[in-house]
């Protein structure tokens, strides 16, 4: 069950870029290429903050942008590493890829997961000196740091659902039985949301009970509060089914009891499983014989009866105890989540490239990495020219734009860039 949840924008730093640059010293013609690398950009990481209970920090500020690598320096100097943000969020929050809606993080653990990758630093021009291009003039830009959004969900799964029929007091007693009560954020029914409450047995035992609200007949078919309901009711472990005995609306207190476990079964057989107290409400108004004859019933089903009295509180002292014994015998639900998968950016073709006839005939070129290339190099210098035609072979564009029947002068457009096609 989800109590809380915010959407933020997260963006890791880029890379910085590598330097061109050349060695000078006093006497020496041409000195070879010092251009240092970029550095690092910070990654994106999330880490568990035991004093944080909500998500409330993040409807105030949703973008969290870590900090850029250095760029590369003259005389090899390589680019500072930029520092990682650390976003701090409450133990068991969710980190969801807000477009897909998969889990990218569980922030459960003492470690600290890197959610956005910060980019590569680029490479100085001094990784490109070959015994051939001698006085290399581009350098390497530095990588992208990832950017997403995501969801950020922090979820506190009930234990223990309350079910039964409208009006039999599972709201009233879940007020009595538990200390705190978390608000639940962002629910489709704002009047109707079942209501959590953290019920404690001592110091270090408690459990969380919902009150879930409106499990009506029809629900399992979507007629009523539905099936969103149900769902909660799902991940409980122990169900506590109130039931009115003392049938103050003219209700039947077997009637009620057999009909809530009908719509159970209809909407899981593996829910309908699930184990049962049997809590007889309103025992207050309720003669010695109606509590007796209940309690028979349900005694004869092998369940577990207590009488209670949500008005006057009897047999809710002892409910918590005997609720948190039981559920250190039950086994955790598994809930199964597809599991969220990151692009691989070596899967992508590095050198993938797209070519369309612009309206005046030119032939565009969208090939971001090949404009990071043209940034990064000065096209009026031969060596650059050479490294950046072999770029254009290579890649299997110069292919393509013959193809699609280039001429002699044609326009070709890169970006910002513009040339024409010589042979
Ligand atoms: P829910 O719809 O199951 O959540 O029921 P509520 O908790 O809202 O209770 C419905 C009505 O029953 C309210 O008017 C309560 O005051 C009343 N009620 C709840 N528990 C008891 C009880 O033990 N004895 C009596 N006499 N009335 C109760
Ligand atoms: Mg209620």
């Amino acid at each position: 069950m989800f109590i809380d949840t915010a959407k933020i924008k997260i963006k890791a730093g880029d890379g910085g870029n590598g330097s061109v640059s050349f060695h000078r010293e006093k006497y020496v013609a041409a000195g070879g290429p010092d251009g240092g690398d970029g550095g690092r950009g910070g990654n994106i990481v999330f880490a568990v903050d035991t004093n944080l209970s909500t998500l409330m920090d993040f409807r105030y500020k949703r973008k969290y942008c870590a900090p850029n690598g250095e760029d590369g320096r003259a005389c090899r100097c390589n680019g500072k590493s930029a520092q990682d943000l650390v976003i701090r969020v409450p133990r068991g929050t969710i980190v969801r890829d807000a477009e897909t809606n998969l889990v990218i993080a569980d922030i459960s653990g003492d470690e600290p997961v890197v959610v956005a990758r910060g980019g590569r630093g680029g490479w100085g021009n001094t990784h490109f000196a070959t015994p051939t291009r001698q006085i290399p003039k581009f350098a390497k830009p530095g990588g992208k740091g990832e950017e997403m959004d995501v969801r950020l969900e922090l979820k506190l799964i009930a234990d223990v659902g309350l079910i039964g029929f409208p009006n039999v007091g599972k709201s009233t007693i879940i007020s009595v039985i538990s200390a705190a009560k978390p608000k639940i954020a962002n629910y489709h029914f704002t009047t109707l949301s079942p209501v959590l409450g953290v019920v404690s047995v001592g110091p270090e035992a408690s459990f969380v009970a919902a009150d879930i609200p409106g499990l009506i007949e029809g629900a399992a078919d979507g007629v009523g509060l539905g099936h969103d309901f149900l769902r909660h009711v799902d991940r409980c472990r122990l169900l506590l089914h109130v039931v009115d005995v003392s049938g103050c609306e003219g209700r039947d207190p077997k009637d009620d009891f057999e009909k809530i476990n009908t719509e159970l079964e209809n909407f899981s057989a593996e829910l309908a499983e699930r184990p049962q107290i049997v809590l007889g409400n309103k025992c207050d108004i309720a003669s010695p014989e109606q509590v007796d004859e209940f309690r028979s019933f349900i005694e004869e089903k092998g369940l577990v009866f207590l009488p209670v009295s949500a008005a006057t509180r009897q047999g809710l002292e002892a409910l918590p105890g005997i609720v948190y014994e039981r559920l250190q015998k039950l086994p955790p639900v598994t809930v199964y989540e597809p599991e969220y998968v990151r692009p691989d950016p070596a899967q992508e073709d590095p050198r993938a490239f797209e070519i369309t006839r612009a309206d005046d005939g030119a032939y565009e070129i969208d090939a971001p990495w090949l404009e990071s290339i043209l940034e990064g190099s000065d096209v009026s210098d031969y060596e650059s020219l050479q490294y950046f035609q072999r770029q254009l072979h290579e890649s299997g564009i110069i292919e393509k734009l013959v193809e699609m029947g280039v001429q002699e002068d044609d326009t070709i457009r890169i970006g910002e860039f513009e040339f024409d096609y010589v042979f």
